[in-house]
């Protein structure tokens, strides 16, 4: 059950989305607008009070992206906590540690996790069990979670193997995308078998404060976060991070699926829900002000990606073609099931907005073409899909 030396968390892979796998030309703008009232990050048994009653913790992650951020807000006689970890030994030793050191005296009184990626919610069944407390989180995120551990080998279905190979993956990689379920399984424990559902625009009520639950998508589905607008705090999960861009994958299960769409919906809606002044708690990297800015840095690198894609589709393309048009930089087998899956995010999303279409299968393998070259391309440019409009 040690992750170590495994593969990277796929369905947390993240992207640096300045420098990332690619090239300049995928660079973000420059980060100017953002600031970083806490440049220096705790270290894993010793939080930072980043606000009255707030603590900002590290967990490391034996990956590239090596750490994630856990928060714990003061409820009245003890911590509720946010997110988990991964389930390794390390993770729990720090727990332990934690519970003994600067914890000690005040119980753990919930647990709430954002999403089912395993950095977050991989604890949260020995955590829940540990310490005695309730998990709560969305509905999808618990039955996302559950629905892998209950049947990882139905991943593996023809069906999903065909769509892989359809749109161009090679079998030696369709194979290490079919078996993400099982390294998923090795990095999170099992799930209490009753949690507490949270849902979009619910009042949790944590100790002093008021948080209203703001669900996203695009990145998992109904990540929850935390927004208290009195106190101008914004527990963000991986929807907005500075530096880096969440995953957004599509997967053969929904093959259709446009998460490249909702996510761009979900950081528009954030726009209008989240003030812009709030310090915003990310699950990687660190708290920053310009919530605002970052949505329309984020917005921008995916309408950067669309505008290449777009280019390199002038001729007929697989998604897997398109791979190295987006990601520049060598891929290992597991990375680039990964990056083939967010190439395929941008390439539905484009499909529906009508700025890609399919070729026409040619030997069972289905290629897309650019459509209507400078009416479409000034559409993609416009200041509006830029994020003007964000
Ligand atoms: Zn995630
Ligand atoms: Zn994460």
């Amino acid at each position: 059950m040690r992750p170590e030396g495994a593969s990277p968390p796929a369905i947390s892979l993240l992207h640096d989305a300045r420098h990332g796998y690619g090239s300049g030309m995928m660079q973000n703008p420059p980060f100017d607008t953002l600031r970083f009232p806490f440049p220096q990050p705790p270290a894993p048994a010793g939080p930072i009070e980043i606000a009255p009653g707030i603590l900002w913790l590290r967990m490391p992650l034996p990956f590239r992206l090596n750490h994630i951020n856990i928060f714990l807000i003061e409820d009245g006689d003890g911590w509720a906590v946010l997110d988990t970890g991964i389930a390794n030994d390390a993770t729990r030793e720090i727990w332990e540690a934690l519970a003994a050191g600067p914890l000690a005296g005040r119980r753990l009184t919930r647990l709430i996790v954002t999403h089912y990626h395993p950095d977050h919610i991989g604890l949260a069944g020995w955590l829940a069990e540990r310490f005695g407390v309730p998990l709560l989180t969305t509905q999808n995120t618990y039955l996302q979670c559950l629905t892998i551990s209950l049947s990882p080998g139905a991943l593996e279905a023809p069906v999903y193997r065909d769509f892989y190979i359809r749109r161009g993956l090679k079998p030696e990689l369709t194979a290490a995308v079919s078996t993400l379920g099982h390294a998923y399984l090795k990095m999170v424990t099992p799930l209490p078998p009753i949690f507490e559902r949270i849902a979009d625009g619910d009042r949790l009520n944590i100790g002093e404060r008021s948080f209203e639950v703001i669900t996203g998508e695009g990145h998992a589905p109904e990540l929850a976060m935390l927004y208290c607008a009195k106190d101008k705090l914004f527990l963000a999960g991986d929807q907005v991070m500075e530096k880096i861009s969440p995953n957004v994958s599509v997967w053969a299960v929904d093959p259709h699926g446009d998460p490249l769409g909702l996510y761009l919906r979900s950081l528009k809606e954030l726009k209008t829900r989240v003030a812009n002044d709030v310090l915003v708690l990310a699950s990687h990297h660190r708290p920053f002000y310009g919530l605002h800015e970052r949505i329309d840095e984020l917005a921008a690198h995916h309408v950067l990606r669309c505008d290449a894609i777009r280019e390199a589709a002038r001729t007929p393309k697989t998604a897997a073609e398109l791979l190295p048009v987006v990601f520049h930089k060598p891929l290992d087998p597991h990375e680039t099931s990964f990056a083939f899956s967010e190439v395929l995010a941008h390439v539905n999303y484009m499909l529906r907005e009508g700025t890609l279409a399919w070729a026409g299968p040619q030997n069972g393998i289905e290629r897309v073409i650019a459509v209507g070259p400078a009416g479409l391309q000034r559409h993609i440019n416009s200041p509006e899909r830029a994020g003007g409009n964000f």
